[in-house]
């Protein structure tokens, strides 16, 4: 073969040389299975990726089911087994329907695209999830992107609509940042007062929010309305992988009959799949687990604010931790590795309102020595300890 002339993806090297110059470079950092950090950066919420009822459950329907779905749900990928995650999953949140898709990512994409349309509106929290934006951006819908957490901005943009087209607003139930919990009744009740649809995330409530885990909506008493639809992943709490949308049957039917994500992508793989309801039926049995790493992430913040560092008391399981600046954030993060513990560093361009931060994630499994660990390494080498 004969060499490029002229080396068509140069372009992309220079591109790294520019973030690599402003400390932006990302870059992977293979875990090894027995790593000997402590992890607060995860989402492993209750701690039962590597729980053997899990694992046991995921390497069972793998052997039965195959590696892999085989194909998409709509043809060959739909396993006796997708459907009883779904029904189990639908039941345990308080809705009529769920429909599990390959990962939370694609269930938002879905669900907003679906529920929306071009000659609609999509009023979007400014704090949402990526995968949520992304929605909005491929929906073609008018977006409006509402200030964070204000239920009244939301009303506002909802009531001067025009155009007859769907209204939906979109919001994360935790942000994923700053972990804080949205205001779901109010905006409820504002989606409810001008004929729009609610469409919640609830990624980081499911397992840790609600009675027994069953989720944010369910607290905020949403659970079954028929305004409301959630989105949930199976990788967080669940320990597992894939994502859902739940929700009224016939929106459920809608999105199986028309959203891309679904119809095109290739089924869940049957070890996540079974894995997530495996998951599922202990913290039915354990209800105690989402209680327990609430109360771990209080215990966190608790530790972390009475050595004088600056937190948001933590609405679920994520602590965010204010920095002085990206380069100390980045630093932070270092020393915390260095000293066994991994924390999340969240700086701009990441983050909207160019707060730089460490986020802590709570796990249900961690013990009263190994948060003592943690949150003494994040005060040991914060910034403003340092000489
Ligand atoms: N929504 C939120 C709020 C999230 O934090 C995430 C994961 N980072 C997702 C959706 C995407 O879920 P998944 O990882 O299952 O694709």
């Amino acid at each position: 073969m004969s060499p490029y002339p002229q080396d068509p993806f140069a372009w992309t090297g220079a591109a790294l040389e520019d973030r690599r110059d402003a400390g932006l470079l990302r870059t992977l950092r293979p875990r090894p299975a027995d790593s000997p950090l402590l992890d607060l950066a995860g989402n492993d919420y209750l701690g039962l990726s590597r729980h053997p009822e899990v694992t046991g459950a995921a390497a069972e329907a793998a052997r039965r089911w195959g590696a892999g779905s085989g194909g998409s749900r709509l043809v060959t990928g739909s396993t006796e087994l997708h459907a009883e995650l779904e029904a189990e999953l639908a039941a345990f949140c308080g809705f009529e329907a769920a429909l599990v898709f390959s990962s939370g990512y694609a269930a938002n994409l879905a669900a907003v695209t679906a529920l929306s349309g071009h000659d609609g509106l999509i009023v979007s929290d400014a704090g949402n999830h990526a995968s949520l934006i992304d929605g909005c951006r491929l929906s073609r819908a008018r977006t409006a992107v509402a200030a964070h957490a204000d239920p009244e901005a939301v009303r506002k943009e909802l009531a001067a609509r025009t155009g007859e087209g769907p209204a939906l607003a979109v919001t994360d139930s935790v942000f994923s940042v700053d972990g804080d919990a949205a205001p779901l009744a109010a905006l409820a009740a504002a989606c409810r007062a001008t004929g729009a649809g609610l469409l919640i995330d609830d990624a980081h409530g499911l397992g840790v929010l609600g009675d027994g885990g069953r989720g944010a909506p369910h607290a905020a008493g949403l659970a079954g309305d028929r305004g409301t639809v959630v989105t949930v992943t199976l990788s967080k709490a669940l320990g597992s992988q894939g994502g859902a949308v739940l929700g009224p049957a016939p929106v459920i039917a809608h999105l199986l009959n028309t959203a891309r994500t679904f119809i095109f992508d290739t089924g869940l793989a049957p070890a996540a799949v079974g894995g997530a309801l495996a998951a599922l039926r202990l913290l039915r049995r354990e209800p105690e687990r989402p209680a327990r790493v609430r109360a771990v992430a209080t215990g966190l913040y608790e530790r972390l604010t009475a050595a004088g560092l600056e937190a948001a008391r933590p609405d679920a399981a994520v602590v965010s931790v204010r920095a002085p600046s990206p380069e100390a954030a980045v630093g932070w993060a270092a020393d915390c590795r260095a000293s066994g513990v991994v924390a999340g560093c969240f700086r701009p361009p990441s983050v909207p309102d160019g707060i730089s931060r460490l986020r802590l994630t709570a796990r249900a499994d961690l013990t009263e020595d190994q948060l003592t660990k943690a949150a003494g390494t994040v005060i040991a080498t914060a910034p403003a300890a340092r000489p």
